[in-house]
């Protein structure tokens, strides 16, 4: 008799969880062309295992099934053998920002004791379909306690936070502790620790649903708030790596994650060693990811998530214009990728692009002897 091997290990893909905050826009369904009814949606969850949004496998054999329950269930197999037991470790969205998000702070690790909450790490990197944003990270030089205080009984913030302009590919990093806010304008993936202690500071005058302001934690935000943090600026790219046909830089390496970019031109293996699961979100072109028997087609704007298990997967981009926005320039490359041709359908390359092609003979993504490519994030821990 045989027995029957279940893959129970392969690119998970998930339902995305929707959140219609006031301060939202509609570019996760215009510019990313998701087929929503029109409407606010301020942040799309693409991973996440949380009592507010549990992501929900939709494809292959674990369709149906929570990340909550995968987390149970296969464990390290899932997550990997560095991360710690419990709900699966990160949370990932999208961010549309319309208008302003409030002024807020999460604890660090070393000031959650103080009051009783859950640390939270958290990072930004502007998709590739934004044009131009704000975003404020600590504060700016000399300001302490008191004059952050006074500047809050004012109805100044503004006036003491240190702003970032920001441009598509752009990344923040905002440690545990450092007072932020997210201002309209901006087009993000958000990355961050699985917590939600949040403390609110200013919400700029508004009112939630209803018709009264959301609620304030003010005294908590002075307890968590590191006064000595100035170091909030954009994130060099770091770490650039470039060999035939694929290029990456490091965006962000901190003890709860690790964030890349990655440029395919061609197709790549990708292999994992067992100690992280891999997050990879499409943020311009299209990518076929496979492994034995399942294909999983990540057009703009959308993830998976690679189970530590998963030795070994293929990568195929499939090259079109990012989601609405510009091309990367790539390491000074000119880009010839042209406005409007739709991002699964460039000509030359999608039919390279289909999935079954052998991964060694595809020159996705090679035009004219210019070249651009498909764009991801990869997240690990
Ligand atoms: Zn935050």
């Amino acid at each position: 008799m045989g027995f029957m091997m279940t893959r129970d290990v392969y690119p998970l893909t998930f339902d995305p969880i929707y959140k219609d905050y006031v301060w939202g826009g509609e570019r996760i369904r215009t510019v990313l062309g998701r087929d929503l009814p029109s409407g606010i949606y301020a942040e799309s969850w693409e991973i996440t295992d949380r009592r507010e949004g549990t992501s929900i496998v939709n494809n292959g054999s674990q369709a149906g099934r929570s990340l909550r329950e995968l987390a149970e269930t296969l464990g390290a197999r899932l997550v990997g053998t560095q991360a710690r037991p419990g709900p699966f470790p990160l949370l990932v969205k999208i961010i549309d920002a319309k208008q302003p998000l409030s002024v807020q702070v999460h604890p660090s690790s070393e000031s959650a004791a103080l009051v009783g909450g859950e640390p939270k790490t958290e990072m930004w990197v502007a998709l590739s379909g934004m044009v131009a944003g704000r975003v404020f990270a600590g504060l700016t030089e000399g300001v302490g306690r008191a004059a952050f205080e006074t500047a809050i009984h004012e109805g100044a913030l503004e006036r003491v936070l240190n702003a970032i302009e920001l441009e598509a590919r752009d990344a923040v990093f905002v440690p545990g502790g450092q007072v932020h806010a997210i201002d309209a304008g901006c087009f993000l993936l958000e990355i961050q620790q699985n917590s939600d202690t949040t403390y609110r500071i200013y919400d700029w005058g508004r009112v939630g649903p209803g018709g009264k302001p959301r609620e304030l934690h003010v005294d908590q935000a002075l307890k968590v708030i590191n006064w000595s943090d100035r170091s909030a600026q954009k994130i060099p790219r770091h770490d650039i790596r470039q060999a035939g046909g694929y290029t990456s830089w490091g965006i962000c390496s901190c003890p709860d994650f690790t964030v890349e970019r990655w440029i395919l031109q061609e197709p790549l293996r990708c292999e994992n060693d067992g100690r992280s699961f891999r997050i990879l979100f499409v943020d311009s072109g299209t990518v076929t990811v496979e492994s034995p028997g399942v294909s999983v087609e990540l057009k703009p704007g959308t993830s998976c998530l690679l189970p530590a298990a998963l030795r070994e997967v293929s990568l195929t981009p499939s090259v079109g214009p990012p989601a609405g926005g510009r091309p990367h320039g790539l390491l000074g490359d000119v880009s010839d990728v042209s406005a409007g041709t739709a991002p699964d359908a460039a000509p030359g390359t999608a039919a390279d692009a289909s999935p079954g092609t052998a991964p060694d003979v595809s020159p996705a993504g090679t035009r004219g002897g210019t070249s651009t490519g498909a764009e991801m994030i990869a997240i690990t821990l």
